[in-house]
C-alpha cells in the first residue's frame, strides 16, 4: 500500500510547508528593497544618457577613436567615467579585444565592451546589457522593408572606399541602442547604490561590433567559455525605448521577450520568469514572451551567447519603426521616455529577483537523466532535484503537455523530492524553482526527456 502512505505525506508537506511561510515575516510577495529599487528607475537620468550618447553623433565600432567628442573612442570613455561615478562598489572597466579584419569588420580594429561588476556573495553571474555602438547607411531599415526585398534588414553596408579610413558619418542611434544602452546604465547605478547585499554577482554590459554581427558579445561570450565565467542568465536590451510603429500603431503598454527553443530551454524559462516576476513588480506593463530566438531573420547579441550555451533572451518594443533604424533619423524625437522607463522597470524587478534568488536546482542526474519518474505506483509523478544552495523551499510548477505557460505550481518546503500521485509524467511538463526564506525565486529547470539516439537500422536480402 505504497500509495496510502505517499498521499498524506504530500498533503502534510503542504500543510506544513505553506503554514510556517505565512506565520514567518514575508506577508507579501514582493520584496520591499525591490519596489524601491525599481521605484529609483528615473527618466530624467535615461534622458541625460541617450542626449549624451546622441551628442557623440556616431557611435559606430569603426569610426573615430582619437576625438574627445565624437565617435566611439569618445563614447566608450564616457560610459566608463559615468558608471564609474555612481558606486565605488562597481568595478568598471574595458573588456577590450583586438580584433583582424574579418567579416563586416573592415579593418583591424580594437574593440572595447564596457562592463561594470557589481560582486555578490556568489560567483554566478547575471547579465544586462544593450549596445553601443551603431550604424547608419543610405536609405536605412524603412525602405529596404517596404520594397519587399528578402534582404537581411541585419545585411552588411557596402564596404566603404577607404577600408582604412575611420567610418564616421552621421549615425546617432538614439533607439538602435541608445536605449537598450541607457538602461543598462541606469541600472547599474540603481543597483549599484541600492545598498542591497545580493547573492548573484550582477554585470552591467555595453556591447560594442553589435552592428558588424554581434562581435563584441560573441568576443565575450568566447572568454567566459575560456575562462569558465558562471554566467546565469543575460537581459539582453536592443532597441526598446520608442512606442510608435512606423505603420502608426502606438502600444507603450508592452514589451517583447524573444527566447530560442526548444519549448523548455533555459532561456524559454528565463522569459517565462521574466514574465512572471516583472509582472507582479509592474503589473501596469505587459510582457509578451515570444517563442522563437528573435524577430523574423533579425538578430541580437543575446544569440551570441545562445550560440555558445549560455541562458540568455532579448527584450524588443512591441512596434518598431523601421525608417528610423540604423538611419539619421533614429534621434531622440523617436524615444518615448516613459516606455523606456517601463521597460527599465521590467528588467530591473526580474534581475534584482533573480541575484536575491538560489540559483536554479538541477534536475538531471551525473549521467545527465532527468530525475523524473513514474514511481512507486508507476502511475505517479516523481519529481527529484538536487538541493540548491541558499535554498529554504522550492516551487514546482506543471501545466499541460501542449500548453506553453506553467498553470500549476505548488510550494514544496526544504525537500527535493515530491511525489504527486496519478499525475501522469507523459501529459504533463514538470519543473521545480528554488526560493530563498524570504521568497525570491529562481527561474525553473524542467523536466526535459533526452532525445532519442538516432541509430539507422541495417538491412539486407534475406539469406545474407
Ligand atoms: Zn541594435
Amino acid at each position: 500500500m505504497m500509495r496510502a502512505r505517499v498521499i498524506p505525506t504530500l498533503i502534510l508537506l503542504v500543510v506544513v510547508f505553506g503554514f510556517s511561510r505565512t506565520a514567518a515575516a514575508q506577508t507579501s510577495d514582493l520584496d520591499p528593497r525591490i519596489v524601491k529599487l525599481v521605484a529609483e528607475i528615473s527618466e530624467e537620468r535615461l534622458e541625460k544618457i541617450l542626449e549624451k550618447l546622441e551628442s557623440f553623433e556616431t557611435r559606430n565600432t569603426l569610426s573615430s577613436t582619437t576625438s574627445t567628442t565624437r565617435g566611439i573612442g569618445a563614447a566608450r570613455e564616457w560610459i566608463l567615467q559615468e558608471m564609474r561615478s555612481y558606486s565605488p562598489k562597481l568595478q568598471v572597466s574595458f573588456d577590450a579585444h583586438q580584433v583582424p579584419k574579418q567579416g563586416r569588420i573592415t579593418r583591424d580594429v580594437e574593440l572595447r565592451n564596457v562592463m561594470a561588476i557589481l560582486p555578490g556573495r556568489s560567483p554566478r553571474r547575471i547579465y544586462v546589457s544593450g549596445h553601443y555602438d551603431t550604424v547608419a547607411r543610405a536609405g536605412g531599415q524603412g525602405a529596404a522593408n517596404a520594397s519587399g526585398a528578402p534582404r537581411d534588414p541585419d545585411a552588411a553596408a557596402p564596404p566603404p572606399a577607404d577600408p582604412n579610413a575611420p567610418l564616421d558619418n552621421l549615425a546617432p542611434g538614439v533607439n538602435d541602442d541608445g536605449s537598450g544602452t541607457a538602461l543598462t546604465i541606469e541600472l547599474a547605478r540603481v543597483f549599484s547604490q541600492s545598498g542591497i547585499d545580493f547573492d548573484a554577482t550582477l554585470v552591467f554590459m555595453c556591447h560594442a561590433g553589435e552592428e558588424q554581427g554581434l562581435v563584441g558579445a560573441r568576443l565575450h561570450a568566447q572568454k567566459a567559455v575560456e575562462e569558465k565565467i558562471p554566467i546565469e542568465a543575460i537581459f539582453n536590451n536592443d532597441i526598446v525605448g520608442n512606442d510608435k510603429g512606423g505603420n502608426g500603431i502606438i502600444d507603450g503598454a508592452t514589451i517583447r521577450v524573444y527566447s530560442e527553443g526548444p519549448e523548455d530551454s533555459p532561456s524559454r524559462e528565463l522569459a517565462r520568469f521574466v514574465q512572471r516576476w516583472g509582472g507582479r513588480y509592474v503589473p501596469s506593463h505587459r510582457v509578451r514572451p515570444m517563442a522563437r530566438p528573435d524577430r523574423f531573420g533579425r538578430g541580437g547579441d543575446h544569440s551570441a551567447y545562445n550560440q555558445l550555451g549560455f541562458t540568455a533572451v532579448g527584450f524588443r518594443e512591441s512596434r518598431e519603426n523601421f525608417t528610423r533604424q540604423h538611419d539619421v533619423r533614429d534621434t531622440f524625437e523617436g524615444i518615448s521616455l516613459p516606455y523606456l522607463a517601463q521597460n527599465a522597470r521590467v528588467n530591473a524587478a526580474a534581475a534584482a529577483t533573480l541575484a536575491l534568488a538560489p540559483p536554479p536546482p538541477g534536475v538531471t542526474s551525473d549521467r545527465g537523466q532527468p530525475l523524473i519518474t513514474r514511481a512507486p505506483s508507476g502511475y505517479d509523478a516523481n519529481l527529484r532535484w538536487n538541493a540548491s544552495p541558499g535554498a529554504a523551499a522550492y516551487r514546482i510548477f506543471w501545466r499541460e503537455a501542449w500548453g506553453p505557460d506553467w498553470e500549476h505550481e505548488l510550494l514544496v518546503g526544504d525537500v527535493t523530492n515530491v511525489v504527486l500521485p496519478n499525475m501522469q509524467i507523459d501529459d504533463y511538463i514538470f519543473g521545480v524553482a528554488a526560493v530563498d526564506t524570504q521568497g525570491h525565486e529562481s527561474f525553473v529547470t524542467a523536466y526535459v526527456a533526452p532525445a532519442r539516439a538516432n541509430t539507422a537500422i541495417r538491412s539486407g536480402s534475406a539469406g545474407q
